[in-house]
């Protein structure tokens, strides 16, 4: 489903064309009584995600993250628990890293089948607001591309909801807040909730200290590769900057991500996604001096034609947090045009 971007005109292909194949899961156990499950997506950009097991004491797992929903993605998750030598019955406690829908598309599924207590940060909220109503958010969102020079024939596409509608299983509630201090214990010692916001309001990792693992969710990955939830809190890319300050006080030696293989070399990986904050904002700042733009206009200059109407739609979303931050920080002031949209210039 690689798409070109001159062909697109409507939303982005929905849940039939998210048919994953349920054979293609890869289990393996990182440490005893840690299992990583990596489950497949259909996006082409992000061909899997990790769910983890953590076994308890005295029996039944905590689950972490529960992948997206679509054909396919129960089967695969299933599966997978099955490789890993349980089922989904021996689910006690779901808790969700933060609210995207390859995170917790799958999850309100796991409770109905497993009747376990799930544990998710209160951010979620705004998230789960779209998956109950998703026209609101459609029309907030084609409003403010429409603003910011997205062209009329790709209106639909930036406005789409269907990656966390149609994604999700159903809205979820939680039973627990997963909130700073929030212990979860598993067979190998305590994990402690620590706030990450900023990728998403809701995000969270947990820290196991004995054992120098942190869960981190989409805070890191291997390479740096941001994407921030714009419109739902004041200033994501502040929030993101706090939260890798957050856990660079941590003692970690192997980061469990949400995509991709563990990490190591915790610090320099911390670093290397300050940095990229950084540079993303310099590239910001180098596209305002050719001339005041709007939020699509300034994606283009940054980030070229892109490969594909999501990832154009991705970069977009990005580019309008990082200009939120600076007109916050008082280095870049927004006007609006006599037509309605918005342009950007150094302050
Ligand atoms: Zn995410
Ligand atoms: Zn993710």
């Amino acid at each position: 489903m690689l798409l070109d971007m001159s062909l697109m005109v409507g939303p982005a292909p929905g849940p039939r064309g998210w048919t994953v194949d349920p054979s293609r899961t890869d289990v393996r156990q990182v440490l005893p009584g840690v299992w990583c499950l990596r489950l497949p997506l259909a996006w082409p950009q992000l061909q899997h995600v990790n769910v983890w097991a953590l076994a308890r004491e005295g029996g039944g797992v905590v689950l972490v993250d529960s992948a997206m929903a679509g054909p396919g993605a129960w089967e695969a998750l299933t599966g997978a628990l099955r490789k890993a030598g349980g089922s989904v019955r021996d689910v006690h406690v779901l808790a969700l890293t933060h609210a995207h829908a390859d995170h917790v598309g799958l999850a309100a599924r796991v409770v109905e089948e497993s009747g376990c207590e799930t544990w998710m940060h209160p951010g979620a909220e705004p998230f789960f607001a779209v998956v109950r109503d998703p026209g609101a958010t459609e029309s907030a969102r084609a409003r403010r591309a429409a603003r910011e020079g997205v062209p009329e024939r790709l209106l639909a596409a930036y406005a789409s909801v269907e990656e966390e509608a149609d994604g999700t299983h159903a809205p979820l509630r939680a039973s627990h807040a997963l909130v700073a201090g929030t212990v979860l214990s598993s067979a190998i010692g305590d994990w402690l909730a620590v706030e990450t916001p900023g990728h998403a309001p809701s995000h969270v990792c947990l820290h196991q200290p004995e054992h120098r693992l942190l869960l981190a969710g989409d805070l890191l990955s291997r390479h740096f590769a941001p994407f921030f939830d714009y419109g739902w809190s004041a200033d994501p890319v502040a929030e993101y900057l706090a939260s890798l300050d957050a856990v660079s006080g941590l003692d970690v030696e192997t980061v469990l991500p949400g995509h991709g293989a563990p990490l190591q070399d915790f610090g320099a990986l911390v670093a290397s996604h300050r940095a990229g904050v950084h540079d993303r904002l310099a590239a910001v700042r180098q596209a305002l001096a050719s001339g005041d733009a709007g939020g699509y206009e300034l994606t283009r200059r940054i980030f070229g034609r892109p490969a594909d109407v999501i990832v154009g739609v991705w970069q977009f979303a990005e580019v309008i947090a990082y200009l939120g931050h600076l007109r916050r920080t008082g280095e870049v002031v927004r006007r609006e045009e006599a037509d309605g949209t918005y342009a950007y210039a150094r302050a």
